[in-house]
């Protein structure tokens, strides 16, 4: 039977465009379907990494300024530079971003059809627009790629009052002086520092104990001392009872408590952002009588090959879970069209690393020191702090730590953690060295750039080695192994 494409996928965000654009290598007929009726690119391009990154770029050129040469007049950096500003720097990068896309789709003679994708069997998808007309096109496989939509809180009504999402803090018009972040992940982090960069005062209410656990030890207790720096005060286990405006304060008030601790606290604010969990953008996907797995919390479920447990329906990216990011995306969309065309490729091989986009940077891959520990390896650490490379006296950028986790037996590279400038960048060099089973002995023997933030790949394999050293192992051998 002829089909009208050899794949549609619905959903533009990276894992649709990365499975359109690997489609096209192989020759095959591609249809993208994308709600948005002005922007492809989905939460990646629109309304999450790329507009984040953007914002936060232009707030790190303002601190750094800022910090590099003062106000004489002692102003704060939210009196001397404004949103619109800032705004207008992130619609710079998302409209050459856009352009980019489109054309990428273009050239790659990739058709696009603008409305909401419905499957109606497993071979047809129907796309109605914004006028409510339909269009029904039949297709040999099809990708689910459609993301996810944030979660509002049970007890807090998002729409009647003026409380922010990730969404719709992207269209802030002003820099508020100050600002309640309700949330404890990665984008709280993200967004408190960036704000704070600013000179706005954050307060965090976390519901949790304790944050961002997945963190070597030391590099969270760096971020505490960066967070006290910044004056980000951070509650834990804090459940918010009420968030109301206070007209006569002309302030919004924010109600919480702390668990174990009958007191009441109030926390007066500008503004509010609110950063809960996400949901797959499932509903009214598939109609009645189409079965798919899911998950408990409606992920859809895929084996390794992104296939869903209909046998040419694949899913891929946010919408089938973690590790939920633009960079597992990409890569997730790729293999799914391998998989559907039946080209043989090799799902990552090693250890994925994070990256925390907050001011400064925090990434890093692989086993923590306590981790190591807790397998019962014998692990040594290797450490360079910022303060002591040439790059980071040049730019002023002192705050940082790049932490070096190796087998003490064999110096068998095991882990880094990185936070500082520069740090989402900087972990690739040591992904690399661990991809190929390396030692930290990489780092003394080869000539890296300098100065250089890597040159700290170097600092702390010397620190590593004079560890085993003071251990009481000799040099000759240790460089022996
Ligand atoms: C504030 C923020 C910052 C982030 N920063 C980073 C970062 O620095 N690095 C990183 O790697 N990741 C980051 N992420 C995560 C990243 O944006 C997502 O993981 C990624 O965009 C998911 O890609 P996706 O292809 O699954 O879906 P999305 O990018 O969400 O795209 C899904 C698309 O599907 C469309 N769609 C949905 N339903 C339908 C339908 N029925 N018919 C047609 N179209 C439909 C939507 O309109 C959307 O365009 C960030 C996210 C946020 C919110």
């Amino acid at each position: 039977m002829a089909f009208d494409y050899d794949v549609i996928i619905i959903g533009s965000g990276p894992a649709g465009f990365s499975c359109a654009m690997q489609s096209t290598k192989f020759d095959k007929k591609v249809l993208i379907v994308e709600a948005d009726s002005n922007h492809l690119g989905g939460t990646w391009l629109n309304k999450g990494t790329v507009p984040s990154k953007a914002l936060r770029e232009a707030a790190n050129l303002i601190q750094k300024f800022h910090s590099q040469f003062g106000d004489e007049r002692g102003r704060k950096p939210y009196e001397r530079f404004r949103m619109e500003d800032l705004m207008l720097y992130r619609e710079t990068i998302l409209e050459s971003k856009n352009k980019k896309v489109k054309n990428d789709l273009i050239k790659n003679e990739v058709d696009t059809a603008r409305g909401v994708g419905k499957i109606i069997d497993d071979h047809t998808v129907e796309v109605t627009d914004s006028l409510s007309q339909s269009r029904k096109f039949t297709t040999e496989n099809i990708l689910i790629s459609t993301g996810t939509s944030p979660i509002n809180p049970e007890n807090i009504d998002l729409e009647s009052s003026d409380i922010l999402n990730y969404d719709s803090i992207l269209d802030l018009t002003h820099i508020p002086r100050r600002l309640v972040i309700i949330g404890s992940g990665l984008i709280t982090f993200e967004y408190a520092t960036i704000f704070a960069a600013l000179g706005t005062r954050i307060t965090i209410l976390s519901d949790t104990d304790d944050v961002l656990p997945f963190l070597d030890r030391e590099i969270k207790d760096h971020l505490t001392d960066i967070l006290k720096r910044r004056n980000i005060q951070v509650y834990y286990e804090s459940s918010v009872q009420k968030i109301a405006d206070n007209n006569l304060r002309t302030c919004t008030e924010v109600v919480f408590k702390q668990k174990g601790s009958d007191r009441t606290h109030v926390s007066e604010t500008d503004q509010v952002l609110y950063i809960g969990g996400k949901k797959p953008n499932t509903s009214g996907l598939m109609s009645s009588g189409l079965e798919m797995t899911t998950d408990e919390k409606g992920f859809i479920k895929v084996d390794g090959n992104y296939r869903t447990s209909v046998e040419n329906i694949f899913a891929a990216g946010d919408v089938v879970g973690d590790p939920s990011s633009a960079a597992a995306s990409f890569v997730q969309g790729r293999l799914a069209a391998c998989s559907m065309f039946d080209i043989p490729s090799d799902t990552p091989s090693g250890d994925i690393p994070y990256g925390i986009y907050s001011i400064p940077e925090i990434s890093g891959i692989g086993l923590t020191e306590l981790k190591a520990e807790e397998l019962g390896i014998d692990v040594t650490v290797g450490r360079a702090y910022y303060e002591n490379l040439t790059q980071a006296d040049i730019n002023h950028q002192k705050e940082g730590l790049l932490k070096l986790v190796f087998a003490t037996e064999d110096l068998k590279l095991l882990g880094v953690h990185i936070i500082g400038e520069n740090a989402s960048d900087l972990i690739h060099l040591g992904q690399s060295i661990m991809a190929q089973n390396g030692t930290i002995k990489y780092f003394i023997e080869n000539v890296l750039n300098y100065p250089t933030y890597s040159e700290a790949y170097r600092i702390a394999a010397f620190n590593g080695v004079n560890r085993v050293y003071k251990a009481g192992v000799k040099y000759k051998k240790i460089l022996e192994r």
